[in-house]
């Protein structure tokens, strides 16, 4: 028989009826966002496993294991800025631990929902989801253009900018990357390995936060300059981007040198795209997702279409009408046109 969330909530009230001074330090709706959690988790697998597939079972989450906590609810055994009115600082305010200091990184704007603390290695985060955030329209500029997302730079416009990964985050990528191998190496169990985890995880962590730093400042720049941005859909990017040879041929960039380097900064187009949708949500922008296939491969002049056009992983040449250009450029302008052309074909229908 299977347990589900009902159940279990049902059991969680007696449990916390039966251990008062234990549960009671712990708030009841923060106890059931894991518990809904968990049954999530549980759901997802037994529907893989009714399809015939091989799921992964739901890993037992110990102590070390389970970062996150969710407060579903701001004032429901958390308060964010608890002590407003008494203090210029920042407080957070969680049942059973009491206030806690909170350095903020950004104003909060809308109103605060859900409260989630999350520890990333040795470092405790205070994660806030908002309601009503407003909007704020940025004035219309009356450029357009098309993004092209890759390695060395991690956007790439069709008027030919380039917002390069951040050399601290290439930096940070290359340790992660010793530090896997390193890893890998270690026996199980073994101190050594303990120690080459928690060295994996901080700098796992440190790419996350400056991968997310430099997303947040070239989606900014991107929708303060352009009405209309054009990107790949990323739902296909990935298997034509291999298949194109982006991921298999090594870019020029020191930072791109090894593979596993090279992973990590790829990831990072995901985390960039969702951020971009926001703030062109935010900001009154219209973002379009086009079918990125063939666009590194057909010439931004003529439309010639054939591989040969891309000479080497940073240049292209097209074989028909000899038009030379950056092979990123050339791909942004591609994406850009692709763009528009489904924007009037939605005009007109
Ligand atoms: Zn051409």
């Amino acid at each position: 028989m299977s347990v589900r969330y009902g159940d279990q909530s049902a059991e969680l009230k007696h449990a916390r009826a039966d251990d008062p001074d234990g549960q009671a330090r712990r708030s009841f709706a923060s106890q059931q966002a894991t518990l809904r959690r968990l049954d999530k988790a549980f759901v997802a697998f037994f529907k893989r496993v009714g399809e015939g597939r091989a799921p992964g079972f739901p890993r037992f989450k110990g102590r070390g294991r389970f970062d996150t906590v969710e407060w579903p609810k701001d004032g429901d055994g958390c308060r964010w800025d608890s002590r407003s009115g008494h203090s210029t600082a920042t407080y957070v305010r969680l049942q059973g631990v009491g206030h806690v200091r909170v350095h903020q990184h950004r104003p909060v704007r809308g109103q605060v929902k859900t409260i989630s603390v999350k520890r990333e290695g040795s470092r405790w985060f205070v994660v806030l989801s908002c309601d009503d955030v407003p909007a704020e329209p940025l004035p219309a500029t009356g450029a357009v253009a098309g993004i092209d997302m890759g390695v060395a730079s991690l956007v790439t416009t069709s008027d030919g900018g380039r917002v390069a990964n951040s050399r601290h985050l290439a930096a940070t990528a290359g340790r992660l990357a010793d530090a896997q191998r390193d890893l890998a190496r270690r026996k199980r169990g073994s101190q050594r390995r303990r120690k080459a985890v928690a060295r994996a995880a901080a700098l796992h962590a440190k790419v996350r936060r400056q991968r997310l730093d430099g997303a947040h400042k070239a989606a900014l720049a991107l929708v303060r300059t352009y009405d209309v941005i054009v990107h790949e859909d990323p739902r296909i990017t990935n298997m034509t981007r291999s298949a194109s040879g982006t991921i298999e041929q090594p870019g020029r960039n020191v930072a791109a040198e090894s593979g596993l380097n090279r992973s990590i900064l790829d990831a990072g187009w995901g985390v960039f795209l969702t951020i971009l949708a926001h703030k062109a949500e935010s900001a009154g922008r219209t973002l379009i997702a086009v079918n990125p296939d063939g666009t590194s491969r057909t010439c931004a002049r003529c439309g010639h279409c054939a591989k040969e056009n891309r000479v080497t992983q940073a240049d292209s040449a097209c074989t028909a009408c000899g038009h030379a250009a950056h092979a990123d450029v050339n791909a942004a302008v591609n994406i850009l046109g692709a763009g528009l052309a489904l924007r009037q074909a939605a005009e007109a229908a």
